[in-house]
Formats: C-alpha cells, structure tokens, sequence
C-alpha cells in the first residue's frame, strides 16, 4: 500500500468536488484528504478511487460515494466520543471518516466474506473500529445505546429497533425506499417518546437485507 504525489493530487480533486456539491464540514472533508481510498481498490483502480462514484467491492456491493460518505456523516453531527453503530461494515472506508472524527465505532456487516477481509484490513491502515458480524437491521442491542446510528444500504421502511437504541439526543440517518431509489432521512431523538424528522434527496445504495430489511 503506497501513497504518491499522483495519488495525493487526485484526492486533493476529489475534496474539491464534494466541497462543490454542498459539504463544508472542514473536519471531514480534511479527513477524505487524509484517507487513501485508493488502498480499498484493487491498484488498477486508482484513477477510479478517485472518482465521485460507488464503485464494486465484490460480493456484489460497493464503496459508497465519497459524497454520499460525507452527506451522511455530515447530518450526524459527529462529536469527538459520540458511539456510533455503522449497519454495514463493506469496504470500512465510512468507518475510517467516522474514527477521523473522533467516534468510537461500532460496524456490523452481514455478508461473512467482506466482514472477514475488512476486519483484517483496516487494522492494516491503522483503522480499529470494533466489527461484528450480523443481521444490522436490528442495530446491535449488546452495545446500545447510541449517540448516532448511520445505515449504509438502503431500507425499505425506519426499523424501530434502531431507533430504540438511540439515546435520548442521539441521531439515526438512513436511506429508505424501493431497491432503486431512497429518500435520505435523518432521525432525531427528542425525548423516549419524542422523535423529529427530516427529509433531503433520493439516492442510490445496495439492499439493507435481514429481518427489517430486503428478503436476500
Ligand atoms: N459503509 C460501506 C463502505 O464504506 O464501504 C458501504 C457499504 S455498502 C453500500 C452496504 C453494505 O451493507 C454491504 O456491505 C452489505 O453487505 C451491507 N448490509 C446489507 N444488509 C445488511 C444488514 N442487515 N446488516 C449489516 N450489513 C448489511
């Protein structure tokens, strides 16, 4: 794994986009700058790396979209301490953003295969998020509770149970929807029975399978 002028001025492009489409967060746009999302492709890849795009990951999944990393975690408000539960580990690079920023991550992925490779290889990178293996759409209640909960597959409806394991506070963002488009929605902890919500643009994720999500 080797990081290079090329590399570096690729992601300097890449930062430069995502701050064009709206995220002004310093702290995670220095944190994009500073993590090679080239070591999670194979070498042929670095231009593609580099590019504002999901990309495949294998198993069929993907590498989220640099932007739609950064939408996501900019919503949530990241404190430094804030526990967050990621529901679906893939690649680990949103882990990665999530522990720049000072959280103490909590990642489950469902799919046995990119839990393994991913759980060897971000420690490599010097990333050591705690990995669970397991069904996310019923959060991980071993753990709970949550400052913030981020859902990286799109689910067909808000599953209670994780919104159960938020603090009172804490924030839920998730993309729910059919299996092509999601509308992003952001949940918010008001009070044990008090919960407001917002709306903002449709995108595109692979699946949240499991018990409160896609039959696989
Ligand atoms: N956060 C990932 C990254 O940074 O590479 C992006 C992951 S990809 C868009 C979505 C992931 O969610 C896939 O790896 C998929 O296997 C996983 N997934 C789907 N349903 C899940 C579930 N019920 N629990 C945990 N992970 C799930």
């Amino acid at each position: 794994m080797e990081d290079s002028y090329k590399a570096k001025g690729l992601r300097k492009s890449l930062v430069k986009t995502v701050r064009e489409k709206g995220i002004s967060d310093e702290r995670i746009l220095d944190s994009l700058m500073k993590i090679p999302r080239h070591f999670f492709f194979d070498r042929a890849f670095l231009e593609h790396a580099y590019q504002d795009k999901a990309f495949p990951i294998g198993e069929g999944q993907t590498i989220s979209q640099p932007y739609t990393v950064a939408f996501q975690t900019e919503k949530l408000d990241i404190k430094p301490g804030d526990k967050v539960l990621e529901i679906g580990t893939g690649s680990g690079y949103q882990a990665c953003v999530l522990m720049e920023l000072g959280a103490e991550v909590h990642t489950i992925e469902y799919n046995k295969v990119l839990f393994d490779r991913t759980r060897k290889f971000l420690p490599k990178m010097g990333y050591k998020p705690y990995f669970y293996q397991g069904d996310g759409s019923q959060g991980l209640p071993e753990k709970a509770p949550y400052d913030k909960i981020l859902v990286t597959a799109g689910a067909p409806s808000i599953p209670k149970k994780l919104v159960e394991q938020l603090k009172i506070g804490g924030k839920l963002i998730i993309p729910v929807g059919n299996n092509e488009m999601q509308k992003m929605i952001l949940i918010t902890k008001v009070s044990a029975n008090k919960l407001s919500k917002k709306e903002f643009n449709y995108f595109s994720f692979v699946p949240l399978l499991g018990a409160d999500g896609w039959k696989p």
